[in-house]
């Protein structure tokens, strides 16, 4: 099978492995979409590291191809499905407590984490989501971003007729306004990129700001009665952004700082005396439990959450590399890789992943 191995930082090459052998208790996938998210990006660039080699990709929709022996499942093989990449232990303390997204061995270099950049994929069925009959693979392969959202959101707490700020219109910005609407919330993004909120507006932001035209504050204290918004969810890791949350924020609010700041360590731009008499909750929220997940899935597959208009584009294994740098720039949203029919490689002789 074609599967692109990141030997190094920049180095991206796509090589003829053996399909996954299938062991007793798994689900062979035959993966049709990978979604490119910031974490391959990151990886990519070489400014986050698991171990190299490694096979990226965590966004997957596919096929079920095989199931393996011991599986008890009502999955039958051609089956469409989502998959949730990040295994998880179910034995450590944040597994026993319903805590799985900060599994301690997610990453464990044994179970090969990640590898959604492969024709195929064993895993475990627990990981495995059946789709709606409505929703097409490309659209499947958000289930993933779509859960981390509602888990944001669902740390927030976020409810029925509550005011909500998204911070950043980018992917991650758009799916958290989409889920927050289907919450019940009234919700307001922000961003600098004109044709961002432009398409916030079109999957039903009930308004948006921009910081250079707009005195966020100012505005959203007009909509709120003087008081500032319920919650906010910083998806953009620009630092304005973070200033935006804190400022546009009501006493007893709850901000989420959803994005991850790589270069800049920035410290929360609130004096501690502020955070103390209004009695704001910060939080961060890492990925999404199983429940999270299958939510998701249903939320896709009813048609609640729109995402076809977030595929930028879609790349084949041969212009991966290609791929990965355009979904790092501001003018594309999501970019998927396709597993297109093409030229195979010349088989690897090192097989070791
Ligand atoms: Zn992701
Ligand atoms: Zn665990």
């Amino acid at each position: 099978m074609k599967s692109a191995v990141l030997e190094d930082a920049q180095r991206l090459v796509i090589r003829e492995l053996p399909k996954p052998e299938l062991k007793p208790g798994e689900i062979l996938i035959r993966v049709k979409f990978c979604g490119i998210c910031t974490l391959e990006q990151r990886l990519y660039r070489g400014d986050m590291k698991i171990y190299y080699p490694i096979i990226p990709g965590h966004e997957v929709s596919g096929e079920v191809a095989e199931i393996g022996d011991g599986v008890i499942t009502p999955l039958k093989t051609g089956d469409r499905v989502a998959v949730d990449m990040v295994y998880r232990c179910h034995e450590c303390y944040f597994c026993r407590t319903g805590q799985s997204n900060l599994c301690e061995n997610r990453f464990n270099r044994s179970i090969k984490p990640l590898g959604g950049f492969s024709e195929y994929v064993a895993v475990k069925p627990n990981q495995v989501h059946l789709i709606g009959d409505n929703l097409p693979l490309d659209e499947a392969a958000f289930s993933e971003p779509v859960a981390c959202c509602i888990r944001s959101l669902k740390k927030l707490q976020v409810t029925i007729a509550e005011d909500v700020l998204i911070a950043g219109a980018g992917p991650m910005g758009l799916m958290h306004l989409q889920v927050a609407l289907a919450m019940g919330a009234r919700v307001f993004v922000s961003d600098i990129d004109g044709e961002r909120l432009r398409a916030a507006l079109a999957m039903g932001a009930d308004g948006v700001f921009n910081p250079i035209d707009d005195d966020i504050t100012v505005e959203l204290k007009k909509l709120t009665g003087g008081r500032g918004v319920d919650a906010c969810v910083v998806t953009s890791p620009a630092l304005p952004a973070l200033d935006t949350a804190f400022q546009a924020i009501r006493k007893n609010g709850r901000i989420n700082i959803y994005t991850a700041y790589m270069q800049d360590k920035p410290v929360m731009p609130i004096d501690m005396n502020t955070l103390h008499r209004n009695e704001v909750l910060v939080t961060g929220t890492e990925g999404r439990t199983e429940i999270d997940f299958q939510q998701a899935v249903r939320l896709l597959s009813f048609g609640r959450v729109k995402v076809k208009p977030l595929i930028s584009q879609v790349v084949s294994f041969e212009n991966l590399a290609e791929g990965i740098t355009a979904a790092m720039s501001s003018d594309t949203q999501r970019v998927l890789l396709g597993t297109l029919e093409g030229e195979l490689p010349e088989p690897a002789e090192d097989s070791s992943l």
